[in-house]
């Protein structure tokens, strides 16, 4: 086994977050709607009809593209992908073939510590099919997805495990994200990936034949079938077989990928330029006007907030992995000034209660706890008027109810905490129920007070502020 090195080159398609379809003014805001009710007579491709780049598709293309670190040739064009299949009315794709809106780009990835870079061959831009549903009576088309706008990002085979295409199609979809170019969204096939895989003996510099395995739409399925790819390839080989040009699918219930056509059954696109389009021309002023609107990106925005906040690498992921909590986080410290309290109320106590409610959809935007909720309770804690222990229960509820601090301090009876009459009846107790540790600190074991901080604490049930405790006790015992 270890004796074969896996190559592997992705080719991922994003849905690009537009008002409208590629070529009409069809609302691109189709998921959840009934069958065929956002088509048009130019996405049903009626003869005669004439297709209109949408602007805001070729900007938001544009601006990935160069997040992804690719050139912007002065000129691309559009060309049609010729092919019968039910989901597409026009009988043609309209795609990029030879002049890609982009090319030569890279993304850096984190492997296990390590920096990798893995090469991006081209961005293109190329309009989207319908979709098929086979049913027991029948196959049932749904056209609301003819000509939505898709980015297709190839990669260079620079990948060498199926961790590392994960990793790459993730450090993707977050700069997707970040730069607001696409949604990303799997559950509404916002992102879909086809993985062409092949091996070859360690050492050997030639690529070996590839499969590609279409139409993956989770990173599981994507590492699953890299993974089965890998052993059913040195199985053939060592065999004594041959690995065939061919496309596969995978089978997401029995984990295993299954042949859907070979080379010679494949289709010829008959690629033509597309006469109904003409060419796009980008000038370096526009492209670098859209360079500057570029948002500071994932990988940068973690590294500044490492140095920035001194805190840890893992909660700096977790807080930049989604621009909208990154930004959330940043507004807590500026009004708090503690980075670190705010940061360890977002990744472990605010995340540890959304996971308790749902393991798999982390939703930050329609949190009840605001931004400036959040850092006051986070000030109150840093300047001690209420316990961490108690901060907790503080924002536990605040986080079920929209409450602000003030409000469930007072309602909670938390403020208590702070009376002093109490506070001097506890210690006063503490002390004499404890002649022996008492006598131990009259004896010089000053280190003995933390023993009767604890107690006043559990008197407190946990309530009291440990450092006024600290400061009460001695001013008894002294
Ligand atoms: P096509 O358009 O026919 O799918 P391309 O040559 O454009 O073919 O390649 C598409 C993807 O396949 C790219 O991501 C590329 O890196 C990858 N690829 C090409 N050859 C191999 C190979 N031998 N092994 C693994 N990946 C490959
Ligand atoms: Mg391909
Ligand atoms: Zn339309």
């Amino acid at each position: 086994m270890s004796n074969y090195e896996l190559v592997v080159g992705l080719e991922i398609h994003a849905r690009i977050a537009t008002k409208s379809k590629m070529f009409c003014s069809c609302n691109n805001e189709f998921f959840g709607k009934p069958p065929n009710c956002h088509v048009c007579p130019i996405c049903t491709g009626f003869p005669g009809m004439l297709p209109v780049l949408n602007e805001e598709a070729l900007i938001k293309g544009i601006k990935a593209a160069l997040a992804l670190n690719c050139e912007i040739p002065a000129k691309s064009k559009f060309d049609r992908k010729n092919y019968f299949y039910p989901d597409l009315p026009k009988a043609f794709q309209i795609s990029q073939y030879d002049e890609p809106v982009s090319k030569n780009g890279y993304v850096d990835i984190d492997v296990d510590g390590e920096k990798k870079r893995i090469g991006i061959t081209r961005l293109h831009l190329e309009e989207d099919a319908g979709k098929l549903t086979h049913t027991a009576s029948g196959t049932l088309c749904d056209f609301n997805r003819c000509g939505t706008p898709l980015m297709e990002v190839v990669s260079e085979p620079d990948i060498r495990s199926a961790k590392e295409a994960s990793l790459y199609a993730q450090e993707l979809q977050k700069i997707l994200r970040y730069v607001g170019a696409a949604e990303c969204d799997m559950e509404k096939g916002g992102m879909r990936f086809d993985a062409n895989v092949s091996i070859r003996k360690q050492g050997e510099t030639k690529l070996g034949t590839r499969a590609e395995v279409k139409n993956l739409n989770s990173f599981r399925s994507l590492e699953k079938a890299i993974e089965y790819e890998f052993k059913r390839q040195i199985e053939v080989l060592e065999s004594g077989g041959k690995v065939i040009q061919e496309t596969r699918g995978f089978d997401d219930v029995k984990q295993i990928t299954i042949s859907q056509r070979t080379k010679e059954e494949a289709n010829d696109y008959r690629y033509f330029p597309e006469p109904d389009l003409p060419p796009i021309y980008t000038e370096k002023d526009f492209v670098e006007k859209l360079r500057l609107e570029l948002p500071e990106l994932p990988s940068l925005r973690k590294i500044r907030f490492l140095k920035e906040y001194g805190i840890s690498e893992n909660d700096a992921r977790i807080l930049t992995d989604d621009p909208f909590l990154a930004n959330f986080y940043e507004k807590v410290v500026k009004i708090s000034g503690d980075p670190k309290r705010s940061c360890s109320y977002i990744t472990t106590n605010l995340i540890g209660l959304m996971k308790a409610e749902d393991e798999t959809n982390l939703d930050f935007r329609n949190l009840k706890i605001s931004v400036e909720n959040l850092a006051d309770l986070v000030s109150r804690i840093s300047k001690g008027e209420i316990t961490n222990n108690i901060g907790k229960q503080v924002f536990e509820i605040m986080y079920q109810e929209g409450k602000n601090a003030e409000q469930v301090i007072k309602e909670q009876g938390f403020a208590d905490s702070d009376n002093e009459a109490d506070l001097e009846i506890w210690c006063k107790e503490v002390i004499s129920q404890n002649p022996g540790p008492l006598a131990q600190y009259k004896s010089g074991k000053e280190s003995i007070i933390g023993f009767f901080v604890g107690q006043v604490m559990q008197k407190s049930k946990g309530k009291a502020n440990p450092s006024k405790v600290k400061e009460k006790l001695l001013k008894l015992l002294n």
